[in-house]
């Protein structure tokens, strides 16, 4: 009977052990294994990151709770990168950061502070580039309320997949009248003949058929499982044929080879594409602009490489509220890592005021937690923030552009998103 009880009791103190600590995410066979309480590290960010992580993190946590009670919760593990880190241990992103990101696999970021000369060219593209983060995934859709630049926002609703590790950002680039660059000039010349002004700054511009397929099965994938209509490439390959023009004709290869009973391609589509079909179209990415303003209801799922993706999915944001309303994520669906991120910057001048806006932060947490398998809080969370913004207490950054409205903090706002959850 005792030893009934030790037992009992041992067991009791191993769970609450496990619950305290929580466990690992595991990834296998290309699916997340998520537990009951997982680890999940964070980065707070720099300049305005506390004041939207504070708000952020009492919403997800909320949201959890609302759903599971305490059988399922969030054990959150802070870990450094910008100015904390550089403060703490001299070090803009030490390599316990990026080893935790690996080691929990799924995790979320504020804004980071781009140190000026320091060789680290961006430390969000550094820790893209450490995990090999293949996909920038980019949901833009609107919500009720919000003040946005163009008359019909509710017909956005796309998702971007930007390619995140090449193009330009690959980070060969030579400054102008440099001994390489003379040196590559030379070469340039004397192998093929190109003549470029010797006062030039030179970039490479790779574009593989690797990176390529991977992004673009990403967005197919995506397509397929959330029932979306359509992918559009989006490409300037009319100019740059051999990168841009090979990421839309890889994008058609891999459509036929691997998805050619889910998809249908453009040019094969005689009338209407049937409705049993994803459609796979491609625009050429100038006037991609144009029609995501005129006609943005023909638009689901966006593949794009990484200068374009950068460019579309601001401009995007921009019609639905502009950069603070619109979350992201830095995916390798592959190897199994995924890091959440707001996707505005440190917005220095308001750190610390509690005044900007968290949307961004807490979509984020809400498309992680889709991630996760827990939809039902993500769903949640977008019912708080939806109820809240049509309450009219919204930070300043909206209140200034929507008559009625009630100025609050970021923390209230956060707040308030837990009142209207509930
Ligand atoms: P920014 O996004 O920080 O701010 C520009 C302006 O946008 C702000 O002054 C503010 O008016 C507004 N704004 C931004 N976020 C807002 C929010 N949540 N609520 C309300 N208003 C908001 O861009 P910046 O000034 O070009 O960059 C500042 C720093 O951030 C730089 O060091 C840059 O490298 C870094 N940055 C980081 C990331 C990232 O970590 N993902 C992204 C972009 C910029």
């Amino acid at each position: 009977m005792k030893q009934a009880r030790r037992k009992v009791l041992k067991e009791t103190r191993e769970q609450g052990d496990t619950v305290k600590t929580g466990q690992k995410i595991e990834f296998s066979n290309g699916e997340f294994k998520v537990p009951a309480h997982p680890i999940i590290p964070y980065i707070e960010g720099d300049g305005i990151g506390p004041d939207i992580w504070r708000a952020a993190v009492r919403v997800i946590d909320q949201a959890v709770e609302l759903c599971w009670h305490d059988s399922r919760r969030i054990v959150w593990k802070e870990v450094l990168a910008g100015e904390k880190a550089y403060t703490q241990n001299k070090n803009w992103l030490p390599q316990e950061t990026l080893n935790a990101f690996r080691e929990y696999r799924i995790g979320i970021k504020g804004p980071l502070t781009t140190p000026v000369g320091e060789g680290i060219r961006s430390l969000n593209v550094a820790i893209r580039q450490a995990l090999d983060l293949y996909a920038c995934v980019r949901p833009v859709r609107y919500f009720p309320g919000v003040p946005s630049p163009v008359r019909e926002p509710h017909k956005v609703d796309m998702i971007v997949f930007r390619e995140n590790t090449e193009d330009i950002y690959a980070g060969f680039e030579l400054e102008k009248g440099k001994e390489q660059t003379r040196h590559l000039l030379d070469h340039l010349f004397e192998a093929y003949g190109w003549r470029i002004r010797e006062d030039s700054g030179i970039g490479i511009k790779p574009i593989s058929e690797t990176g390529s397929r991977r992004l673009i099965r990403a967005a197919i994938n995506y397509a397929l499982r959330y029932r979306r209509r359509n992918v559009t490439i989006v490409h300037k390959g009319n100019i740059q044929k051999y990168t841009e023009g090979a990421f839309r004709k890889w994008g058609y290869q891999l459509a036929k080879e691997e998805y050619a009973e889910q998809t249908i391609l453009w040019e094969d589509v005689m009338d209407t594409p049937p409705k049993d079909k994803i459609l796979i179209k491609d625009t050429i990415a100038d006037i991609f602009f144009q029609q995501a303003l005129t006609r943005p209801e023909e638009f689901d799922v966006i593949a794009t490489t990484n200068l374009n993706g950068d460019y579309i999915s601001d401009a995007l944001a921009a019609q639905v509220g502009g950069v603070g309303m619109a979350p992201g994520a830095n995916i390798n669906y592959q190897s199994g890592y995924a890091v959440f991120e707001a996707t505005h910057g440190t917005a220095p001048k308001y750190a610390g005021l509690d005044k900007v806006n968290p949307t961004s932060f807490i979509l984020s947490g809400a498309m992680m937690l889709e991630f996760m398998g827990w939809s039902k809080a993500a769903k949640l969370i977008e019912t708080g923030l939806e109820k809240t913004i049509l309450s009219k207490k919204v930070t300043y950054d909206l209140a200034r552009l929507m008559p009625g409205a009630e100025e609050v903090t970021c923390s209230q706002f956060g707040a308030c998103i837990c009142d209207n959850m509930k």
